[in-house]
């Protein structure tokens, strides 16, 4: 049996579920509720799938830490009591057991660990949540860190469109292994197919991606260095990890995220599964001085700036125009 093969099987199950109750409340909730941007559908899903998937962790693996995104400080409070129940009734949906309220708060204050030493998981379970109110891209991303490496991430893409015309994928990579992509919302293909990047070896050829909302990178700036490598093609611009599965199966060759901010630091969870996932389709994954993105610093990469995630090839290229874009 590989490495992890448990962690692997409890993880792709785990998203899975929680992708079926983010679907779920979107399905419930008209498109004019999402479009009034009234929030409170997004906040359902964030916590109700943070609870599924630490419920799920608890189970297979209760000694293991847990860094997620969410707290159930909110919906503590006094007031939010219809949050509140909107949360338990999706999570109860979905496990198939009348859960107390307060079993569920816990399940999602297990995501509250403050770890940086060890194993322990990583978790944003709505990544996008401005996709995801678009009812664009959004993506539940769940990573493996032991000792400061990413070891396993698993990410599922709820609107992510597939070559016959379906959507939702679902992604797995193991540090040693091969990168795959499954059905995601069918559990019977447990193979699926092995991703790998495009070979692309002159940066001119390649697609960028980026990240659609222009507080979360610099777009001015990527258009510059996206000029200066030659890219003639427009940028592919979707919100959350799916830019990584989109570099992992090959729909673009570059996820460029340029800071907005000098003092922004990137969160653990926003990126622990997508790097893994490119690396393992035989991608490159640095911070955008060429760093490596290092994990082993609490909640956020602290020791990184911005993201570049590139095919392979190209990466000294792009990395050689980013430096000289910005330096001016
Ligand atoms: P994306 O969909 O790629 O734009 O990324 C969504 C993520 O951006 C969210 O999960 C946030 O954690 C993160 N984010 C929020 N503010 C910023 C910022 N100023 N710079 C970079 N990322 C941010
Ligand atoms: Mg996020």
């Amino acid at each position: 049996m590989p490495e992890r093969a448990g962690e692997l099987r409890a993880a792709i199950d785990a998203v899975r579920a929680a992708c079926r109750v983010c679907r779920a409340v979107q399905e419930r909730i008209g498109g004019d509720t999402l479009e009034k941007r009234d929030k409170s559908p997004v906040t359902v899903a964030d916590f109700a799938s943070q609870a599924i998937v630490c419920r799920s962790l608890a189970l297979a693996f209760p000694a293991d830490p847990i860094v997620a995104e969410e707290t159930s400080e909110e919906l503590r409070r006094e007031g939010h009591a219809k949050l509140r129940d909107a949360v338990v009734e999706h999570v109860r949906a979905e496990i198939g057991t009348p859960a107390s309220a307060e079993l569920v708060l816990g399940w999602i204050d297990r995501g509250g660990a403050d770890a940086k030493d060890g194993r322990y998981w990583t978790l944003d379970p709505i990544d996008g949540t401005k996709g995801f109110l678009r009812r664009e891209q959004y993506a539940v991303a769940l990573g493996l860190i032991e000792d400061g490496e990413v070891v396993l991430g698993v990410l599922g893409c709820p609107n992510l469109p597939n070559a016959g015309g379906s959507r939702g994928a679902l992604f797995a990579a193991l540090r040693a292994g091969p990168a795959r992509s499954l059905p995601l919302w069918d559990a019977r293909d447990a193979a699926g197919a092995t991703v790998a990047v495009d070979g692309v070896r002159s940066a001119a050829q390649a697609r960028l991606c980026e990240s659609v909302e222009s507080e979360h990178s610099n777009q001015t700036e990527s258009a510059r260095i996206a000029s200066l490598l030659g890219i003639a093609s427009e940028p592919l611009r979707i919100d959350s990890q799916c830019k990584y599965a989109a570099v992992a199966r090959n729909d673009a060759s570059i996820y460029l995220r340029l800071p907005t901010r000098a003092d922004y630091r990137e969160k653990i969870w926003d990126h622990a599964a997508g790097k893994l996932l490119v690396e393992s389709a035989g991608g490159r994954v640095t911070d955008i001085d060429g760093r490596p993105l290092d994990f082993g610093r609490g909640g956020t990469l602290a020791g990184n700036r911005g993201i570049l995630a590139t095919s392979g090839r190209i990466h000294d290229e792009v990395l050689g125009a980013i430096r000289r874009v910005r330096e001016g």
